[in-house]
């Protein structure tokens, strides 16, 4: 664990940046404006590590706007509706930031947060406090959020949040990754596996309707793998407003289990995702479009990385059939994703 300054904010908040290395050689950079994720490696079939995140070369191409590139989402991660709730019978209104909807928290998310710091070993822990009120939503809220780098080559992220006043939380990682290595090129041919026999439909605002649809006979049925280009483009509702896959998918079982798998032909690396959440966001970099230059000046292109998202379902505070959100004082969330490295 070594740790190093990522540069100043323009009201001189200086940021740091954390190198977890393993036993092995992989390597993760995390730095502490949002609890990014700024790089991660990973072998190959022949042994050759390469950075497979996006993510930009210092702390001014992340100031300049990125899409939470390898950030933390939150308070509450993706969508929701109209941006307003209800809890206990008041109603909260929350920044639009997405059309009529508020999307990973609002206009400053956590992703846009200064974390602090604490190193371990083999992992760091960073912590933020969001008054109550911030973007609107009620309760202070604590969240630490562990990243640990495991000689099995996982990276695991632990999530820990507590509140002052009932409210609502839903944290994610928002890391986009490309397993021939980052701005090699899109994603189409990677081949995924999702361990979820339904998904949530969305409306073109990308709020789910609340129905919980097999995807059987669908494009978005992944239980076997299947390259994530081979339907992608196909006439499709549900595609048309995601412009691809920008959906959530409902994972199989319960408690911590294996929510999806994904292998990249050439290089033969594979990724798996375990996680004690029930939704997967499986999000292809649909609005990626170039315009953003990189670690090295790669370009991120058209579905240049993918993301998946572990979370609560989007618009859950709006949809009292979908697993709650809510927090409560005295309640602790827990929870945790693992990403898992490997070759073949
Ligand atoms: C959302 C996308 C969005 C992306 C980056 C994903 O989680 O589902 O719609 O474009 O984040 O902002």
């Amino acid at each position: 664990m070594t740790s190093s300054s990522f540069g100043k904010l323009p009201d001189g908040t200086a940021i740091e940046l954390l190198t977890l290395t393993n036993s092995k050689g992989m390597q993760a950079q995390i730095m502490t404006y949002g609890a990014t994720v700024v790089s991660l490696t990973a072998p190959d079939k022949s042994g050759k590590y390469a950075d497979v995140v996006q993510g930009m070369e210092n702390l001014e191409g992340y100031l300049a706007g990125v899409p939470y590139f390898g950030a933390i989402v939150g308070r509450y991660g993706n969508r929701i509706g109209h941006a307003q709730f209800q809890l206990d019978g008041k109603t909260y209104n929350l920044p639009k930031n997405d059309g009529d909807n508020t999307l990973h928290g609002g206009v400053v998310g956590f992703d846009k947060k200064v974390w602090t710091a604490k190193t371990g070993d083999g992992n760091v822990e960073f912590t933020v406090v969001s008054d109550d009120g911030d973007q609107g939503f009620p309760g202070k809220l604590t969240a630490h959020v562990t990243y640990t780098l495991t000689d099995n080559d996982e990276l695991k992220i632990e999530y820990v949040a507590t509140t002052d006043k009932p409210t609502v939380v839903n944290l994610t990682n928002h890391t986009y990754f490309n397993l021939a290595g980052q701005g090699e090129g899109n994603i189409l041919d990677h081949q995924v596996t999702l361990l979820a026999d339904r998904f949530t439909p969305v409306d073109a605002g990308l709020i789910p309707t609340g129905e919980l649809k097999p995807v059987a006979g669908t494009p978005f049925d992944f239980t076997k793998a299947t390259a994530i280009g081979a339907r992608i483009n196909q006439q499709d509702e549900q595609l048309t407003y995601g412009k691809g896959y920008d959906h959530n998918w409902v994972l199989n079982g319960s408690g911590m289990k294996k929510a999806a798998e994904v292998y990249e032909p050439k290089s033969g690396r594979v990724m798996e995702v375990m996680t004690e959440e029930p939704g997967l966001q499986f999000y292809t970099g649909n609005f990626l479009d170039g315009k953003i230059k990189g670690k090295g000046g790669r370009v991120y292109g058209h579905r240049a990385a993918f993301c998946m998202e572990t979370q609560h379902f989007p618009d859950s505070p709006n949809k009292p059939a979908f697993p709650t959100t809510e927090l409560k004082p005295g309640q602790t969330y827990k929870t945790s994703t693992v990403y898992k490295f490997s070759a073949r």
